[in-house]
């Protein structure tokens, strides 16, 4: 299943907006961490396609 994610770091604010699929009850995205080096603290929002 393929969903659009929504992710804002709670550490910096910053946003992030990706394509990522679903598996597993968990979401696949690449993402990796945020640009201030953040990889654990975010709100994730999910939309399906
Ligand atoms: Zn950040």
């Amino acid at each position: 299943m393929r969903v659009k994610v929504r992710i804002r770091c709670k550490q910096c604010g910053e946003r992030f907006v990706l394509r990522g699929k679903r598996e597993k009850g968990r979401i696949e995205t690449g993402f990796k961490q945020c640009l201030c080096s953040n990889e654990n603290d975010f709100e994730i929002e999910e939309d399906h396609l």
